[in-house]
């Protein structure tokens, strides 16, 4: 499980409680990465003092999209997950995620928030109807939530996908669902309830331009080129 983690102090350490505590439960083996995305609180003590868990921490603020794949390209189980720190998804959804790829049903899972109009103020919902839009027309998108927090894949789709990503912000999941697209990479879409624990750090104005940024990076340089694997 990889938790990327900005300015997180007042909500790491009950997510960790609660991803810790479920993962125990449910499987053998099982490990955390928290990221810490160049935070300025005390996000980073928060998580050392929780223990148990690996950390990747670096001192500049770099984005959703890099700090999750640092994670990924770390972590070492059959099945690599990612959400966020503030626990807005419920644990449970890696048993169901899980039991999809063990019946070879699909490569990921991908989350869908069912509940995600009554969370979010008007400007969010606006973008988000627009961004699902712009998604089909230029990217040939058909996925109604690709921001979702929360997914999962088997380890070698996980590394194959990350390996490839160069978008370091929100973008990063446009960029995940459009790769698995073209690289023929079945991902099962799987209903999941949000809660949105505390004021979102997605300023919806600066957003829509990092996402037309991002949009067309990925649009023009397609999935395969580039120096993808630096980072
Ligand atoms: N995040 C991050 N780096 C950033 C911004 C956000 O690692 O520059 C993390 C954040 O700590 C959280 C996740 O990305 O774990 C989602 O961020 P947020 O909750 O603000 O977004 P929203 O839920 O509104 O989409
Ligand atoms: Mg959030």
């Amino acid at each position: 499980m990889v938790i990327p983690a900005y300015n997180e102090e007042k909500t790491i350490k009950n997510t960790l409680i609660s991803y810790a505590g479920f993962l125990k439960d449910s499987f053998d083996k099982f490990e955390i990465i928290a990221v810490n995305d160049g935070s300025t609180d005390h996000t980073l003590r928060e998580i050392i003092d929780f223990g148990c868990v690996k950390v990747i921490s670096y001192s500049q603020n770099r984005g959703k999209g890099y700090a999750v794949k640092r994670g990924v390209l770390m972590a070492t189980g059959d099945y690599i997950f990612f959400t966020d720190a503030d626990c807005s998804f419920a644990p449970d959804n890696i048993r169901n995620a899980v039991l999809i790829m063990e019946k070879g049903l699909a490569k990921g899972v991908v989350g869908i928030r069912e509940n995600r109009d009554s969370e979010y103020s008007l400007s969010r919902r606006i973008l988000s109807a627009g961004l699902k839009k712009l998604l089909g027309v230029v990217l040939k998108i058909d996925n109604p939530d690709t921001q979702c927090g929360f997914k999962g894949f088997e380890k070698k789709t996980a590394k194959q996908l990350f390996s490839r990503t160069r978008v370091w912000d929100f973008g990063f999941d446009i960029e995940l669902i459009y790769m698995s697209e073209i690289l023929k990479i079945k991902l099962e879409k799987l209903p999941v309830t949000f809660r949105h624990r505390r004021e979102s750090k997605v300023n919806p104005f600066l957003e829509i331009w990092r996402i037309l940024r991002d949009i067309f990076i990925i649009k023009s340089k397609g999935v395969l080129g580039g120096n993808a694997n630096k980072i």
